[in-house]
């Protein structure tokens, strides 16, 4: 690892920033180094108020837990050497002595050979007992005696003093984080109250002209605030007391005093956005004004996550991540938990870390740290984790997303079948009970509705066509839906199945061209007319699919070798079409009759595409196989398809539906 600062290949004359580019090991290095050692405060809380909290201090047991020798069920206490030859063949005879034991009551009597004295669960050993029999052991033998017919051995059914808990034992180490478990403990202690760790005050501010509060009404080219609630919510997640405060517009004097009220009512600030080189990226200058040292890394080796700002004002962090949601998530799990952890009196994190399978190679950027998204799931050999990232823009692999995996700064490359360690993004995962790898479609979506309803956990990997049926191949999926077209049988998908995969029959759609209602050049004409119109008039764009997609091939049958504006834009997704064109970007695509629908836009039906799914017949008995089978068979996704705009198939791959 680099430890000495690498600079900026290019920088540039008007660019005050990013000159000195740190490794992410120099550069946390450095914010730790400004940080610690500190003090973490500490304050008195009552018992029933820690939960969640960390204790600032070392608990050591003030008494024995249970504080004397207790019987542990309902009977009589003994002297064991006599019942040491009882059986059912020698039955012996014990004379009951003039007490009983209740809970809470203090035996007064001793149990003396040949005797013994009632006892209920949670009384106190009289002195000269030994061991408890149990009252279904014992037969009454007369007025005031009792006949055994088991041996019984020193210590049955007794706890004896401090054997739960020794008076003078450390109870509770400084950073357990208190559950219900250390609740009890301290309670069965008699401990009222304890100290903790004080939870470091974290105040959170968006940046952005472009952002709108989530409720409010979205204006044109602008966007939901995702950092302030997902960074709000972390620093809750790791012991932090969080204030989210809004966002800020790109306003040097407002940020300003934004910064600074909120830095004089805690003990952290964290901000998102405006540290990328841009005209309205400010934050980073007003940081500089605002306490010693300042800024200790502005520009990280981290792909993403670059423009990470740490910096130090007068001994409190203040940190601005990167304006991208994910890349904001990336970086502040791996470099700005440690350190609030550190600040809460909490031990590092080592439930949101699990050991995985890389199941294909990818590749990296040599000389940057690179985070990749991953999504979790059950292999043959433990678990697998699949790259889910789709650039940093995009808070969608979330969804997907269990956590993200680290790629060394000095690795171009992390080889497919290597172990990896995944952080999790919080630590409740659970790995699903059905895996669907392949080509997404909201059809799919319908269809595993009762099985969410159901209890199972479902997990649907977006990777296109090919890349389900190599997963399936490599047997990580139960199943991988997939539409693709064979050119010499001229049939869909059962051409590409290999051995051990079987074909499900899914759905049909239909593919054709979408365009704004009413726009007279397409309206009502056949779609080879409506793409010869489109390419009849030169101000006409066209907004494309990406290569290899289903869709790409009947948009260059259409084309025949033109290429018109427009044909560069070529977006992955049947949304992404129906974006384009309702916001005007382009005038005609094509995509598939339910996204059209859903979008408001008029459709020119051209073909039907079937989307079937590749089942890994090994894993066809898993009981959550078996219940997506169902439910695809079943009436009633049938219909939930149906009235979305698809036509199941008939499962046995007969007639379809009319
Ligand atoms: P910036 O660093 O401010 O240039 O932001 C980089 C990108 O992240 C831009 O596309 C911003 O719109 C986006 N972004 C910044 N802050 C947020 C936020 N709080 N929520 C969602 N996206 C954001
Ligand atoms: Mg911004």
């Amino acid at each position: 690892m680099t430890d000495t600062p690498v600079p900026n290949p290019r920088p540039s004359v008007d660019q005050d920033q990013f000159l000195t580019i740190l490794s992410r090991e120099e550069a946390l290095a450095r914010f730790e180094a400004a940080l610690f050692p500190r003090a973490v405060p500490r304050e008195l809380r009552a018992l029933a108020d820690t939960l969640g909290c960390a204790l600032a201090e070392d608990v050591v047991a003030p008494i024995d837990v249970p504080p004397f020798d207790r019987s542990n069920v309902d009977g009589f206490a003994v002297r064991s050497a006599d019942l040491a030859a009882a059986g059912e063949a020698a039955p012996v005879r014990l004379v009951l002595n003039d007490e009983t034991i209740a809970c809470g009551t203090a035996p007064t009597r001793p149990v003396l050979s040949g005797t013994a004295t009632p006892i209920a669960t949670g009384g106190p050993l009289p002195r000269g007992a030994d061991a408890v029999v149990m009252v279904e052991h014992t037969q009454p033998a007369g007025d005031r005696a009792i006949e055994v017919r088991r041996a019984t051995s020193p210590g049955q059914f007794v706890s004896y003093a401090g054997s739960d808990i020794a008076r003078g034992e450390a109870l509770l180490r400084a950073g357990t984080v208190i559950g219900s478990r250390e609740i009890g403990m301290l309670a069965a202690c008699g401990i009222a109250g304890v100290q903790v760790a004080r939870r470091p005050r974290v105040a959170i501010l968006s940046t952005g002209d472009e952002l709108v509060q989530p409720g409010r009404p979205l204006r044109p080219a602008a966007i939901y605030d995702t950092n302030g609630a997902i960074v709000t919510a972390a620093i809750a997640e790791n012991g932090g007391d969080a204030a989210f405060l809004g966002a800020i517009a790109d306003d040097e004097a407002e940020l300003e005093a934004a910064m600074r009220n909120a830095l004089a009512e805690s003990d952290m600030l964290v901000l998102s956005g405006g540290t990328s080189k841009g005209a309205g990226d400010v934050s980073h200058r007003i940081i500089a004004r605002l306490g010693e040292p300042g800024i200790i890394a502005h520009g990280v080796a981290l792909k993403p996550g670059k423009p990470l700002c740490l910096a130090v004002c007068d001994g409190k962090p203040v940190v601005i991540l990167p304006g991208f949601p994910t890349s904001a998530m990336f970086t502040f799990h791996d470099m700005i938990v440690p350190v609030l952890r550190r600040m809460a009196g909490l031990p590092p994190r080592s439930d949101a870390k699990v050991n995985a399978k890389v199941p294909v190679r990818i590749a990296s950027e040599l000389g940057r740290t690179e985070f990749v998204m991953v999504s979790l799931v059950e292999g043959v050999g433990g678990l697998i984790a699949y790259p889910t990232g789709k650039g940093s823009g995009a808070i969608t692999s979330f969804a997907q997303a269990d956590g993200f995996l680290k790629i060394d700064a000095l690795a171009d490359q992390m080889p497919a079948g290597s172990d990896a360690e995944v952080t999790l993004f919080t630590p409740h995962v659970r790995v699903p009970d059905l895996v669907i790898v392949g080509s997404h479609c909201t059809g799919l979506d319908l269809v595993t509705a009762p099985l969410a309803r159901a209890g199972l956990a479902v997990r649907s990997i977006a990777v296109g066509s090919l890349g389900g049926l190599a997963a399936a191949k490599r047997g990580e999926c139960d199943l991988a839906p997939i539409h693709l077209f064979d050119d010499k049988t001229e049939t869909y998908n059962t051409p590409y199945l290999a051995d051990g995969l079987e074909l499900v029959p899914g759905w049909r759609r239909m593919q054709g061209i979408v365009f704004r209602k009413g726009d007279r050049r397409f309206e009502g004409l056949s779609a080879q007319a409506a793409v010869r119109a489109a390419l009849a008039d030169p101000a006409c764009i066209m907004v494309n699919r990406n290569q290899g997609a289903g869709t790409r091939i009947l948009i260059d049958r259409l084309l025949a070798g033109a290429r018109p504006d427009g044909y560069w834009n070529q977006p992955r997704s049947h949304n992404a079409v129906a974006a384009a064109v309702a916001q005007q970007r382009a005038d005609w695509g094509m995509t598939i009759a339910p996204v059209a629908d859903a979008s408001g836009l008029g459709f020119i039906p051209l073909a039907e595409e079937h989307y079937d799914f590749a089942l890994v017949t090994a894993r066809k008995r898993r009981p959550a196989v078996q219940a997506f089978l169902d439910a695809l068979a079943s009436d009633e996704s049938r219909a939930a398809l149906e009235k979305a705009g698809f036509r199941p198939a008939a499962p046995d791959g007969g007639p379809l539906a009319a």
